[in-house]
């Protein structure tokens, strides 16, 4: 399936990313204009990230389990076994992650906590069975990818629960069941804030020529320090950078991190590849947490799930580079400097199931970061 224009612009204003640069180059910054503008969050110069084509790690691929309606926390019964589904989070799913899994850890109210079943070992899976397990269950998870092969490690890792839906799609009541969902989400990231779960604050611009706001204006108390610089107030090429400080989640070692907790609960793993929902259901649990991701599409035949193709570049890590990106390119862009490596994205292609980091792709995201950081010195 092609991405629509209108289908794109939504995807942009659920991001936030407004009105994209349209002409980077029409408004090209004078040479050595950077280092003038003052930070707005951070105490450090600013620093240039060096992105170049030779400079390029590797480029990877993604697929995010999108649904229009956005994702599906519910409670279903085939005849003696209880599914509870926690599936398609889009390009939000890492932020979302506590959230969801308490809304679908809320389902199994009511029952006397026993053995439960947990299929997937990405994000969801795993804040699922945490929880599941601080409310007495004993927790066994099935998975076909053991979490460092799943979408999950993939993931970019803003906190900006976006692009999990689509707003012109999705009722008022998952709309507040999302509000409900980020805001718990945010409170457990930040009481787990710091390095062991790869969890730090950045200064965060948007970046955009337009000055329309974000569709998730009832969010805006999560993103402190919000604020629109205008012409001479960044070193950008576009017209307004929106600065606001989040948080960015190392998935890595966030995955690692819930891995070992889940494990000190007694928790256990089992490699299994099911084939269908009889499959699942035949194992010994009589309640059993649907977390599959994209699998979920065939293992309960949810045909509105769709993929949404994301490919990343990664270029080397630089501990100077100390604020996040999105946005001022022709095609969707963001900057995102881990302490693995500096991650350059991307795109969201719906219903592209192919696998193959795309080179014209690679080429697009380099060269308009790099025209982006052409002021910095
Ligand atoms: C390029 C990219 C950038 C992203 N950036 C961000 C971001 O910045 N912020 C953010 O919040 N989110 C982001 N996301 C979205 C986020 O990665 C997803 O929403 C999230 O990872 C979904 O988690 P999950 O646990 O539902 O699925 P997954 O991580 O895909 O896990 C699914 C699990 O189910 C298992 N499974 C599936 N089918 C079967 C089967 N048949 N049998 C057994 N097991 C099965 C898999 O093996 C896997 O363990 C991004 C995603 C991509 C691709």
């Amino acid at each position: 399936m092609q991405v629509s224009k209108q289908q794109r612009r939504n995807i942009l204003k659920t991001l936030g990313a407004g009105a994209i640069a349209t002409a980077i180059g029409g408004c090209a910054p004078m040479a050595t204009r950077a280092p003038k503008y003052p930070r707005f969050y951070s105490r450090q110069p600013w620093a240039k990230p060096r992105v170049s084509m030779d400079n390029v790690i590797r480029s990877i691929v993604g697929h995010r389990p999108y649904r229009p309606s956005g994702f599906n926390v519910s409670k279903e019964r085939f005849d003696e076994k209880t599914v509870v589904h926690n599936y398609g989070h889009g390009g939000g799913g890492i932020s979302l992650s506590w959230g969801s899994s308490a809304l679908a850890v809320r389902e199994t109210m009511g029952m006397t906590p026993g053995d439960v079943a947990v299929i997937g070992s990405g994000v969801m899976g795993l804040t699922s069975a945490r929880l599941l397990q601080d409310a007495g269950w004993n927790v066994t998870i099935y998975t076909r990818n053991v979490a460092r092969h799943t979408t999950s490690n993939v993931a970019a890792g803003e906190w900006s629960p976006f692009s999990a839906h689509d707003p012109e799609v999705s009722s008022a009541a998952f709309k507040s069941q999302f509000a409900w969902a980020s805001r718990i989400a945010h409170h457990a990231y930040t009481n787990l804030g710091g390095a062991d779960y790869g969890i730090r604050w950045l200064e965060t611009y948007q970046l955009s020529d337009s000055t329309e706001e974000p569709d998730n204006v009832e969010l805006a108390d999560l993103f402190p320090m919000t604020r629109v610089l205008g012409p001479g107030e960044h070193p950008f090429p576009t017209t307004y950078a929106r600065s606001f400080v989040t948080m960015q989640i190392d998935p890595a070692v966030l995955l690692r991190q819930l891995i070992e907790d889940f494990q000190i609960g007694g928790g256990k793993f089992v490699i299994r590849n099911f084939k269908d929902r009889a499959d699942v259901l035949s194992v010994k649990e009589s309640v059993i947490f649907n977390c599959s991701g994209l699998g979920a599409a065939e293992l309960f035949e949810d045909d509105e799930l769709i993929p949404a193709k994301g490919q990343l570049v990664y270029i080397p890590p630089d501990p100077a580079v100390d604020y996040m990106t999105f946005g001022g390119g022709e095609g969707m862009l963001y900057m995102f400097p881990r302490s693995d490596v500096i991650l350059l994205g991307g795109t969201f292609k719906l219903g592209d199931y192919t696998t193959n980091p795309e080179p014209e792709e690679t080429f697009r995201i380099v060269t308009e970061h790099q025209k982006m950081f052409a002021a910095f010195g």
